[in-house]
């Protein structure tokens, strides 16, 4: 699950990021309007936390850009206390929540479950996902069937999560790359066909009969 995190305060993003990022989100952050916008329309996002109050564009701007190129990821907006036509202004605008701030860790982390539940990420409140005969834990990333069960890291995990989001389609290796390494990294087809290999190994170690199909020359799809 990739989140884009647009707030100017550094060390409000900072801490936003490290309270996801330990809880198994992939984020990226922008501090300003303009980039935050630039991000968000890669359409590689879940989920999007987005400040209104920012430097080259205002949050409800870059929100109306977002929906006006047709995207609908959730975007949950980051409000200052008391700002009630901000709310009203950014619920028209498109916004699928609001969070005042200050805000607590846990009523953030419930919104963000709440937004990817919603848009049917999730598959339940235990935070698991399941496909075939396999359960995979989000908060643990613990890989498991009825006969065995294995821990992933967390690349693994971030690749099965996908495959599993995107299990009627196949998921091109292109996108796999942008939505687990950034779509400005360095990293490359061989980085995907690495960690499939490693995911297969661990499907066979917990003897599950969901594979790990590739489709030549596109991507990889799971079949049960
Ligand atoms: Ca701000």
């Amino acid at each position: 699950m990739r989140i884009l995190v647009i707030e100017d305060e550094v060390h409000l993003a900072e801490a936003l990021s490290h309270i996801l990022k330990k809880n198994n989100y992939i984020v990226d952050i922008s501090n300003d309007g303009e980039s935050g916008l630039d991000n968000a329309l890669s359409d590689i996002y879940d989920v999007i936390l987005l400040d209104i109050m920012l430097p080259k564009m205002d949050g409800i701007t870059v929100l109306k850009n977002i929906r006006a190129e047709g995207l609908d990821v959730p975007v949950l907006l980051l409000t200052a206390k008391g700002e009630i036509s901000d709310k009203v202004r950014g619920l028209d605008s498109g916004a699928d929540d609001y969070l005042a701030k200050p805000f607590n860790t846990e009523e953030l982390l419930a919104r963000v479950r709440a937004m990817c539940r919603r848009r049917g990420v999730i598959a339940n409140s235990n935070n698991l996902l399941c496909f075939g005969d396999i359960t995979l834990n989000t908060s643990t990333l613990n890989l498991s069937t009825e006969k065995g069960e294995i821990n992933l890291t967390l690349k693994e995990f971030e690749l099965l999560e996908y495959l599993i989001l995107h299990k009627n389609i196949v998921a091109q290796k292109e996108q796999i790359i942008e939505k687990l390494w950034g779509f400005d990294s360095e990293a490359k087809a061989n980085h995907v066909e690495v960690y499939v290999s490693f995911l297969r190994k661990k499907l066979k170690f917990v003897h599950s009969d969901v594979s790990i199909s590739t489709v030549r020359g596109v991507g990889y799809i799971l079949k049960e």
